[in-house]
């Protein structure tokens, strides 16, 4: 971690995030030698550091936690170069190259910044949605997820909840019944948003129960012990109930963190920047994106991993063909 001191006014490659994008991105622009900058965000380390065991990302044959996988990842890219800085970007200004980069104003020590990037790489992520309850900030990465595929496999033959009605909340269930004994789906509606084929699809599982017109009003266990069960609460009758259930899985969607670029990027409609023809280039040549805040498919932490060093060899052959 440098500070404030350290930082030069313009830079190669500057990137934005602390995810497995972002600083796979750094290690690999970092080994190039292109001293890259890395402004890591407030959520230093994305996603990953609000979970515990990961144990499908490759190299770690017993697994590794979240934040300890995101040092390692920060330290490997320190090694060959990358400066890293604990500071949330305020503005890009991506109308001309260098592009132009200021931090927030606040009073942090990092605050007020001003850099100058010839290229800009996005790995902002995406922050999952969630359903804003002081247990559920609590219990997250102790029973309580935001990741079937990531966490699934330590629910095997558990009863446990997925929350949301839409595509995600339907893979989520039903990718979960490969474990789980049982996948109560708790929705607050009494209809699914979800495209009819994966509506069939959790509908016909028998694994899965609906629970309609119903909230969580409360997500029951302890921290390190994990999960108990929740307090459900029908909308419609306003009776509040109890359901053991030892997992909560939130899959009420994401929300790509794409402030920063505005309306500067050509984005999707949900948000999410748009990448050209499987590379990591954007709309603006010279600003590439990386990672969750530009894939609506996998969103996983090894994916991410492999979006950063796409994003890291474009830049660097786009500076190569730039800067001769
Ligand atoms: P989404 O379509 O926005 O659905 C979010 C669901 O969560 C909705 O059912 C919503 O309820 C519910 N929800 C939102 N906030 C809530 C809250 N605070 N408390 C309780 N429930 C809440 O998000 P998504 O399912 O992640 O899908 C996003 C996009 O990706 C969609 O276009 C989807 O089709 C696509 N996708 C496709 C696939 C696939 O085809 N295999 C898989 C995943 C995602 P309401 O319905 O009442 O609003």
């Amino acid at each position: 971690m440098s500070g404030k001191d350290d930082i030069k006014k313009h830079y190669k490659v500057v990137i934005v995030g602390s995810g497995p994008a972002g600083l796979t991105a750094a290690l690999y622009t970092a080994r190039a030698n292109l001293e890259p900058l890395v402004f890591e965000g407030y959520e230093a380390g994305g996603q990953l550091t609000l979970t515990t065991d990961v144990e499908n990302y490759p190299g770690f044959e017993n697994g590794i936690l979240g934040p300890d996988l995101i040092n390692v990842m920060r330290k490997q890219a320190e090694r060959f170069g990358a400066i890293t800085i604990f500071s949330n970007i305020d503005a890009a200004d991506l109308s001309s190259r260098p592009f132009k980069i200021t931090t927030d104003a606040s009073e942090s020590e990092q605050s007020g910044l001003e850099v100058y990037a010839d290229t800009l790489i996005i790995a902002s992520g995406a922050s999952a949605r969630m359903l804003g309850l002081p247990s559920e900030k609590e219990l997250i990465g102790h029973g309580v997820s935001t990741c079937a595929t990531c966490d699934g496999f330590f629910f095997k033959d558990q009863e446990i909840i997925v929350v949301g009605g839409g595509d995600s909340a339907m893979e989520e269930a039903i990718f979960l019944t490969k474990f789980a004994s049982k996948v109560f789906v708790v929705h607050r509606r009494d209809s699914l948003r979800a495209s009819k084929i994966m509506q069939d699809r959790a509908i016909r599982n028998k694994k899965i129960e609906f629970i309609w017109d119903t909230v969580i009003e409360e997500i029951l266990g302890e921290k390190g012990k994990g999960v108990s069960g929740v307090k459900l609460k029908n909308l419609k009758t306003d009776k509040i109930t109890e359901k053991k259930v030892t997992g909560v899985f939130v899959a009420i969607g994401h929300t790509p963190n794409t402030q920063i670029i505005s309306k500067q990027l050509g984005t999707d409609e949900n948000g999410y920047i748009i990448t050209k023809n499987g590379t990591s280039e954007t709309s603006v040549p010279g600003v590439f994106a990386a990672g969750d805040v530009q894939d609506t498919r996998y969103k996983q932490a090894v994916t991410a991993a492999g979006f950063g060093c796409m994003a890291a060899i474009d830049a660097e052959r786009f500076l190569e063909e730039h800067e001769g």
